[in-house]
């Protein structure tokens, strides 16, 4: 998914819930920068303190320069961040390379988030933890069927692609479709053969769509997957606020005492409304800043948490930086990264890192 939903339907869907604005707020800015957390850079404090930054996502150039570097590395990037925290595995079928598969609203992914939901609430970085999380539920509901790693069960049929109402066809900006052109161009490979089938590149950026009614054949069989996918994205999207809204609610409850700002149902047609409108992000973005639902949401800046990690070195004491959004994210991230894949997928057999 892409910022109007990480961003504005995860803060509408919070403080719904009745999360008041400020924590909904940082729920819904921890949830995309999850996108934005590309950089490691770290500068210690004078006093010695040091903030040290979990890099949750790559931009197009890192991608890039990272995927013609050696094996190792470019393993590594998958299994520690597309794996934990875009295409969480859903462990279905019997080989390595099935139980990675990304489940939409899967038992896995659901057991990842009762836990975090029990951690958020006794910890300072819960309203970060909760927004990672927030993130990681709603991937699985757009890249459902494809894993974070290379493999060949990430192929889609040659011809058998078809968008019902995209009129964007042709014009794909994501990373992964980008990685495609550019490898293309320097390597002469076809755009599948050259990522090796990461994630759903086969397919561009049409699961993170909202409004996308489209249609394909996966390359090969597998257990817990059937082989053709038709899909309207706005459908399994609706899917992701109903849940995550009864995700905030059990929040809200408890940390807060809590009862909703607005129920579900008075929500669901303009929540469908919303999915359906506006092909470019910047549009639909647009659409939902105008919804009464997002009322109170702040202005999204990725280099606000970002300025506030390089602050870290120069604030008064590295212990005051503790308190800022930027190092409970961190703190956040991995927690969440080694909770997954240390302790959760190890105990299901599933061993990606
Ligand atoms: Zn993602």
């Amino acid at each position: 998914m892409q910022r109007d939903m990480h961003y504005f339907c995860t803060f509408a869907m919070a403080r719904a819930a009745g999360i008041p604005d400020a924590d909904a707020n940082a729920i819904a800015y921890a949830s995309q920068f999850v996108d934005d957390s590309t950089r490691y850079s770290s500068e210690a404090h004078r006093d010695g303190g040091l903030l040290f930054g979990i890099t949750t996502a790559h931009t197009l150039l890192e991608a890039l320069a990272r995927s013609t570097s050696d094996r190792v590395t470019k393993l590594e990037d998958q299994r520690k961040v597309w794996v934990p925290f875009h295409f969480f595995p859903g462990g279905a079928g019997d080989s390595f390379y099935e139980k990675i598969i990304c489940v939409k609203d899967g038992e896995l992914v659901n057991e990842m988030f009762k836990n975090n939901l029990s951690v958020a609430l006794a910890k300072d970085y819960g309203l970060e933890l909760l927004g990672i999380t927030a993130h990681v539920y709603a991937d699985t509901f757009s890249h459902y069927g494809f894993s974070g790693m290379s493999s060949l069960f990430n192929k889609v049929a040659q011809d058998s692609l078809h968008e019902e109402n995209t009129s964007t066809k042709g014009v794909r900006s994501t990373l992964f479709h980008a990685l495609n052109v550019v490898k293309d161009s320097v390597f002469g490979e076809s755009a599948e053969q050259a990522t090796a089938a990461l994630g759903h590149g086969p397919v561009a950026d049409l699961p993170d769509r909202p409004y996308a009614e489209w249609s394909f054949a996966y390359e090969e069989e597998c257990r817990g997957r059937d082989l053709q996918s038709s899909r309207k994205n706005h459908q399994t999207y609706l899917e992701y606020c109903e849940k995550i809204y009864g995700y905030f609610r059990q929040f809200a409850e408890s940390r807060y005492g809590a009862s909703c700002l607005i129920p579900f149902e008075e929500m669901r047609v303009e929540l469908g409304r919303l999915l359906k409108k506006g092909k470019e992000l910047d549009e639909r973005e647009a659409n939902w800043k105008t919804s009464a639902l997002t009322a109170g949401v702040a202005a999204y800046d990725p280099e606000e948490w970002e300025n506030d990690k390089k602050k870290f070195a120069h604030g008064i004491s590295s212990r005051d930086g503790i308190a800022t959004h930027v190092y409970r994210f961190h703190q956040a991230a991995a927690y969440h990264r080694y909770h997954v894949l240390k302790d959760m997928l190890p105990s299901h057999g599933i061993a990606v890192y």
